[in-house]
């Protein structure tokens, strides 16, 4: 069936934009109800770490970009690499290299002198006089003429003549293989259809071929993503800010806003920006994929986690809330739901880090007045409002916001005062800043008596 696989080096953490590569591959697979393999590329055993390759399963987990199979590790795989190393020489598509490094390095250097592509001139390709006892590594034999063509789903068709390419090192000199090798024999056993990467490997995919073609294995198709940009035009990194995909669960980002931001950066269906999982699915296909590079847009991902905080379920909203309350350190366990939370906050912040932040004062009191809000509302006219308002309060049956705000409403009269006369210098004693949702909604979600103790602590 259909197989995509997903295949990072566990040297650091999920970036966007291996994110994104799984996305597109984990889509379309789903799309052809197909498989999707996690494949593990930990070769470079001084790079890799366990910590990594937590991390990508971590960020995928968030995402929730399930794999069907695997993970699978490379440092499994060895044995078979060996396996078919040892075929490709058997059937003479590979040779033992006896050339030294500085061999090799004079080879280059005459190339350069003569303004030639620079590789290797084929000295051991058709020896058989080995030296007994000398270390050799194993290359590929790459074809002398003609040419290698990528039909890239993305890209359309990359011709590359085989003069450019290289006898490639398949093997090591200690018989380990090299990354091209370990890639194809990967997806070749594991019958990858469709190999969707970044195009910064575009270079290495007619290599790949050749030496699937040696193999008599079946040739995928490839699909080369173009990159993702900063806001500077340059390469998105680490000097653009957030690059990790836990980082964005950190700063308050729900993974379906990532996750719709992702698909469509790089991949666009008329004008729509929002898609649900389903619609994703349904609708993503590889061949509709940008061939530019794509710029990184914060304000848009922005507005794309404000349109989910505001139309998924409060309650799931609520579940991820939750999280970003205990990193604050916000008891959570009496005071309002978080559900009720969502709904008064989620259309007034960008990211529910914030929605975290400015919800304290449901869960805590607070012990200072914002400074600014304390001048402007409170210090020192506000004195008769609040011990108004404060007795109509305390002497409401039912705590539901009509009979709060009735009860400032008829302060605001009685005293012949605006309603914001009444209302600011209330909002900030009860909440100890100047910005709340819909005072009357904010007070029903505390309770009564914490409502009036505030109150008397402004009063004092
Ligand atoms: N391991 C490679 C990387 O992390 C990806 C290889 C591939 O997708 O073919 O960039």
């Amino acid at each position: 069936s259909l197989t995509t696989r997903f295949a990072p080096s566990p040297t650091g953490y999920l970036h966007v934009g291996g994110a994104r590569t799984a996305l597109y591959s984990w889509l379309y697979a789903q799309k052809n109800k197909g498989q999707f393999i996690l494949r593990i590329e930990d070769t470079d055993i001084e790079r890799s770490t366990q910590a990594s390759v937590d991390a990508i399963m971590d960020g995928m987990n968030w995402l929730n970009l399930e794999w069907t199979q695997g993970p699978f590790f490379q440092t499994e795989r060895f044995d078979r690499y060996k396996e078919v190393i040892a075929q490709l020489v058997e059937s003479g598509h590979a040779y033992r290299c006896y050339s030294t490094a500085e061999e090799v390095e004079a080879m280059r250097e005459e190339a350069r002198a003569k303004g030639e592509k620079e590789k290797y001139n084929g000295y051991w390709r058709d020896r058989t006089d080995y030296p007994s006892d000398k270390p050799y590594v194993i290359r590929f034999k790459n074809p002398l003429d003609g040419d290698v063509v990528i039909h890239d789903v993305v890209k359309g068709d990359i011709t590359i003549s085989n003069e450019e390419l290289d006898d490639l090192i398949i093997a090591r000199s200690d018989g380990t293989p090299t990354y091209n090798l370990t890639v194809v024999v990967d997806d070749w056993d594991m019958e990858v259809t469709h190999v969707v990467r970044g195009d910064d490997h575009v270079s290495n995919t007619p290599k790949q071929i050749n030496i699937l073609a040696a193999l008599g294995a079946e040739i995928p198709q490839y699909a080369h993503i173009p990159m993702i940009l900063g806001d500077d035009g340059k390469r998105l990194s680490k000097r653009h800010g957030a690059v990790s995909v836990m980082q964005y669960r950190d700063d308050g980002y729900l993974p379906e806003a990532l996750l719709n931001y992702l698909v469509r950066l790089g991949w666009s269906h008329g004008d729509q920006e929002i898609f649900s999982r389903e619609e994703m699915i349904e609708l993503f296909d590889l061949k509709d994929c940008n061939r530019a590079p794509s710029g990184f847009n914060t304000e848009k991902l922005i507005w794309v986690n404000q349109h989910y905080m505001k139309t998924l379920a409060p309650s799931y909203v609520a579940e991820h809330l939750a999280w970003h309350m205990a990193e604050q350190g916000i008891n959570t366990e009496t005071g309002p739901s978080l559900e009720a939370i969502v709904q008064v906050q989620a259309d007034r912040v960008k990211t529910l880090k914030e929605m975290a932040e400015i919800s304290r004062y449901f869960f805590e009191d607070f012990t200072e007045f914002d400074a600014n809000a304390l001048k402007k509302h409170l210090r020192p006219v506000a004195q008769q409002p609040l011990e108004v308002v404060k007795v109509k309060l305390a002497e409401l049956t039912e705590w539901k916001a009509e009979a709060i705000h009735a009860a400032i409403n008829a302060t605001a009269e009685e005293l012949s005062l605006g309603m914001g006369k009444v209302g600011m210098p209330l909002r900030v004693a009860t909440t100890g800043a100047g910005n709340s949702p819909s005072l009357d909604i904010t007070l029903e979600l505390l309770p009564k008596e914490k409502v009036l103790a505030r109150i008397d602590m402004a009063l004092a």
